[in-house]
């Protein structure tokens, strides 16, 4: 099959594909930017196989970066782009399911081409526009299956993170997983507590990015691969609810919101340490759990300004935008109103810190300051104190004396 319409990013690729050639070599557009290509979607990263060796590559290109140099990958700098070169390999050696324990750079882009993991992830793209397509992945993109290249078994003991891979695009392609492979997936899924957390997470957080995760969340549940996740054994029955409560055509806006729905799915108790045994970063555990304990306040105490002024506007209309998706009111205008009639959004607006209190009202540092500070703010943040230095003060030396009084 032949290509009509080259997309640009192809095209600006072009000269380095004749340039391998001319140096003796073959080279190939490979990947994930073909099968997009051939579906009509735009394309992000342009990879490029090739029969020529690291150094060869090196040697044929003014500009490059060793980036992955042990796996046969060379970052090449062509005008304003780059683009990732890799010499052909196999993946022969395993060791513990996980990543392959050698790579044996080859001359054969069928041997590149037949360690692929799907079908439609293995054709590779000639400069005169040729589709090569080894093994049949025309026909499983025209009938949107996801299929292993070879015996999925095989494929999925070789590398177990493929099985979770398989999920996220069916998720991302709206594509059907093949019998054959789902029921490798299925049998394989075990497999999955050997492939390193980083690994599983990336793959897990795009498959709930996907446009359509459901279909990605209904082969987890066909394969039960959940139950070999960080935290997730014990899910079984929840993952049917997370289908069932979240309107399915949802699309996640941020990470954090995909996030939050499965911890408020699950009634995680402790989003903090569920994320943790997935190796996220803190500032990532600090915004999700966060997020939750916004979603959960907005649930008993409604839509505030002090719920806006303590979590910031940009992640309760996440919260409101979640609340729509699993069937709750939300209110996107009364949430703009009460940012806009917000005095201050952060402490620091406030025009009276610690240290002119403590001069003006002659007192000594110590915890009735702290309190006296965030009574001073809360008041502004309900409207009920202006954000100016003699109505604070007054506010201030009423406190105080009330304060003594109780004392
Ligand atoms: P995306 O659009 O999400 O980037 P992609 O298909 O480009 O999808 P990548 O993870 O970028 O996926 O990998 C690029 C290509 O490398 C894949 O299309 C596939 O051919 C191959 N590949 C990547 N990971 C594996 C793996 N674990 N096993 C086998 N082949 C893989
Ligand atoms: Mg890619």
């Amino acid at each position: 099959m032949k290509l009509q319409d080259l997309p640009l990013e192809f095209k600006e690729a072009l000269p380095l594909l004749e340039r391998i050639k001319t140096a003796g070599f073959e080279a190939y557009f490979v990947g994930g930017s073909v099968r997009d290509v051939l579906l009509g979607r735009p394309i992000h990263d342009v990879d490029i196989a090739t029969s020529s060796y690291p150094e060869e590559t090196k040697a044929i290109f003014e500009h490059t970066v060793d980036v992955g140099i042990d796996h046969g990958t060379v970052l090449v700098l062509e005008n304003g782009h780059s683009y990732e070169m890799t010499t052909f390999r196999t993946e022969d050696v395993y060791v513990d399911y996980r990543r392959p324990s050698s790579v044996t750079f080859v001359r054969s882009l069928k041997e590149d081409l037949k360690r692929r993991d799907f079908t439609v992830n293995a054709f590779a793209l000639d400069e005169n526009s040729q589709v090569i397509d080894l093994f049949d992945g025309l026909t499983d993109l025209e009938n949107k299956l996801l299929r292993a290249v070879g015996e999925a078994s095989e494929r999925f003991h070789e590398d177990a993170l493929r099985i979770l891979r398989g999920i996220r695009f069916s998720a991302s392609l709206d594509f059907d997983i093949e019998t054959k492979t789902l029921l490798a997936m299925q049998e394989c899924a075990p497999l999955l507590e050997k492939i390193s957390v980083e690994r599983c997470f990336i793959e897990f957080d795009k498959l709930l990015m996907a446009p359509h995760w459901s279909k990605g969340i209904q082969a987890l549940i066909a394969t039960k691969a959940y139950a070999y996740l960080p935290d997730l054994q014990e899910t079984v029955g929840y993952w049917q609810a997370f289908l069932n409560k979240i309107d399915n055509s949802y699309v996640f806006q941020s990470s954090e919101q995909a996030w939050v729905a499965v911890l408020l799915i699950l009634n995680h108790e402790n989003p903090k340490g569920f994320l943790k045994k997935w190796k996220t970063s803190t500032q990532f555990q600090t915004r999700v759990s966060h997020m939750v304990a916004a979603f959960n306040s907005r649930l008993e105490g409604g839509l505030t300004k002090r719920l806006v002024y303590q979590y910031g506007l940009d992640l309760i209309r996440e919260v409101e935008a979640l609340r729509q998706a699993v069937g709750l009111t939300a209110d996107f205008d009364r949430l703009d109103q009460l940012d806009a009639a917000l005095l201050i959004h952060d402490k620091h607006d406030i025009v009276v810190n610690g240290g002119m209190l403590l001069s003006e009202l002659d007192l000594k540092p110590g915890p009735q300051l702290g309190q006296m500070l965030s009574a001073i703010e809360m008041a502004i943040v309900d409207g009920n104190l202006a954000n100016d230095r003699e109505t604070i003060m007054l506010f201030a030396k009423q406190y105080l004396s009330l304060m003594t009084k109780s004392s």
